[in-house]
C-alpha cells in the first residue's frame, strides 16, 4: 500500500469517527470512498433478531436513480441471498446490454455483516451500467462492509446505553415515588385521623364553628386522599393501557373555562386570563382533558403560587394550539427533558407535595389524542405549557 492511500484512508476514517450521527458516518463513509469504487444505490438490511425477516435499516443513492433513495426493494433479493449463503454475492449484467436493459439488469454486490460477531445484516451494493467491477473495487467495498459493521455496532451501544440510562433514572424514581408516596398518604391521613381524634374527645366539647372547622378539614384531606389514589391509579391504567377513553366532540376552550371556575371556588385569589380566538370542536374525551387542565392549573397553583395564569387558543391549520403559562419561578432548563416522565420531581422540590405523576397523565392523555405537549420555561420569568390537539374535519 502506498502512502498516498494509507493517508487518504486515514482522513476518510477520522471523518467517518468524527460523525455522531451512525447515518451521517456512512454517508460520509460511502461518499468519501467513491472516487474509488463507484455505485449508485446502497443498503443495510438487518434482520430482526425475533422475526428473522431482514429489514433496511438505511438506504443512501449517490448517482443515478436518485428518486430511488427509499424505495430499497431492489436489494432484497440479493440482500437476502448473502444472508442464506453467508458469503459475498457478484452479480454482473450481461454484456452489451441496451441502455433500457442496463436499468433492469444491473451491477449488484452484496456482503454479510456480522453485527456483534453474528451473521445478521447484509450491505449491498447497485450500479447501473460501467464496466465490470475488478478485485480491487471488490476488496474497497468489502472494506466498507466492515467499516458499517463498526458503526452499527456503535449504534447499537448507543442505544443500549441511552435504553439502560431511562430504565436506570426509572429505577431511581420508583424509589423515591416510593417514599413520597408513604409521605404524600400519610399527611392527609394523619390530618384526618388528628382532627376526628379530637372531635371523639368526651373530655372536651367543641363549639359548632369549630366542628365544622375541624369537618372542613377532615373532608378536604379525604378528597386530597382521594385524588391521590385515583392518579395513582389512573397512572397504572396508562401505562398498562387499559384506560378507556370516551371519544365526542368537545369545545376545549369551555371545558378550560369550566375547570378554572371550578377551580376558582377553591382559590379565589387565582387570576386567569383567557386569549382565545373562536375554535372548532375537536374529538375527545371530555373528562380526560379536562383533567389535563386540573393538572395545569394545581401545578400553577403550587408551584407559582402568586402568578397569573393566563391561557391562550389559536386555530393553526389542522390543529388547536393551547398555551398554559405562569410567569412564576420558572423550572431550570436541565430539568425539562424529564417533566412528563411518570414520577419525576425536579430535585429539591420537598417543600411542596406531590407525586410526580400529573405531567405524565397529562402527556399519556394528550397522546391518546393523538396530540402533542412540551414545556418550556424561563428561570424567574414563568412556565408555558403548550399543547397541540388535532382537529376533526368531520366535525
Ligand atoms: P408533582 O406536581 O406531583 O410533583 P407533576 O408531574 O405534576 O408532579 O410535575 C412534575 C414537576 O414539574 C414538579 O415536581 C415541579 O417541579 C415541576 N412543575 C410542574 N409545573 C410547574 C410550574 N407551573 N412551574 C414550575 N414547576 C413546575
Amino acid at each position: 500500500m502506498d502512502l498516498a492511500t494509507l493517508s487518504f484512508l486515514h482522513k476518510t476514517f477520522q471523518e467517518v469517527q468524527r460523525k455522531q450521527d451512525w447515518r451521517a458516518a456512512l454517508d460520509t463513509l460511502f461518499v468519501s470512498l467513491r472516487g474509488s469504487f463507484v455505485f449508485d444505490n446502497a443498503a443495510i438490511y438487518l434482520e430482526d433478531s425475533q422475526t428473522k425477516a431482514s429489514e433496511v435499516v438505511y438506504a443512501r443513492a449517490v448517482g443515478r436513480g436518485k428518486a430511488a433513495e427509499a424505495d430499497s426493494m431492489w436489494g432484497e433479493g440479493i440482500a437476502n441471498e448473502v444472508l442464506s449463503k453467508g458469503k459475498m454475492i457478484l452479480k454482473e449484467p450481461r454484456k452489451g446490454l441496451s441502455y433500457a436493459n442496463r436499468l433492469t439488469e444491473a451491477h449488484l454486490l452484496g456482503f454479510p455483516l456480522y453485527v456483534g460477531g453474528n451473521m445478521n445484516g447484509a450491505l449491498v451494493f447497485i450500479r447501473f451500467g460501467g464496466p465490470q467491477y475488478t478485485e480491487l473495487h471488490i476488496q474497497i467495498a468489502s472494506l466498507q462492509a466492515f467499516w458499517a459493521t463498526a458503526l452499527i455496532e456503535r449504534k447499537e451501544l448507543q442505544d443500549a446505553r441511552t435504553e439502560l440510562d431511562s430504565v436506570q433514572r426509572q429505577m431511581r424514581l420508583q424509589d423515591d415515588f416510593v417514599s413520597t408516596i408513604s409521605h404524600e398518604l400519610r399527611t392527609p391521613l394523619g390530618f384526618i385521623k388528628g382532627y376526628s381524634t379530637s372531635l371523639l374527645r368526651q373530655d372536651t366539647t367543641w363549639d359548632d364553628s369549630t366542628q365544622r372547622e375541624f369537618l372542613n378539614i377532615i373532608d378536604e384531606e379525604a378528597d386530597r386522599l382521594a385524588r391521590l389514589i385515583e392518579n395513582m391509579l389512573e397512572s397504572a391504567r396508562l401505562q398498562s393501557q387499559t384506560l378507556q377513553f370516551k371519544f365526542s366532540p368537545v369545545r376545549i376552550d369551555a371545558l378550560a373555562r369550566d375547570v378554572a371556575m371550578r377551580i376558582h371556588t377553591h382559590h379565589p385569589e387565582m387570576k386567569v386570563n383567557f386569549d382565545v380566538e373562536t375554535l372548532p370542536s375537536i374529538r375527545g374525551d371530555g373528562m380526560r382533558i379536562a383533567q389535563v387542565f386540573e393538572n395545569l392549573f394545581s401545578n400553577a397553583l403550587k408551584y407559582a403560587p402568586a402568578s397569573e395564569i393566563n391561557i391562550g387558543m389559536r386555530l393553526m391549520s389542522d390543529k388547536i394550539r393551547v398555551t398554559f403559562a405562569d410567569n412564576g419561578e420558572g423550572i431550570p432548563e436541565d430539568y425539562l427533558p424529564f417533566l412528563f416522565e411518570r414520577f419525576y420531581r425536579v430535585p429539591g422540590e420537598r417543600t411542596v407535595t406531590g407525586t410526580g405523576l400529573g405531567l405524565y397523565i397529562c402527556k399519556q392523555i394528550v397522546m391518546a389524542h393523538h396530540g402533542n405537549i412540551w414545556v418550556e420555561s424561563v428561570l424567574d420569568k414563568g412556565t408555558t405549557f403548550i399543547i397541540e390537539l388535532p382537529v376533526d374535519p368531520t366535525l
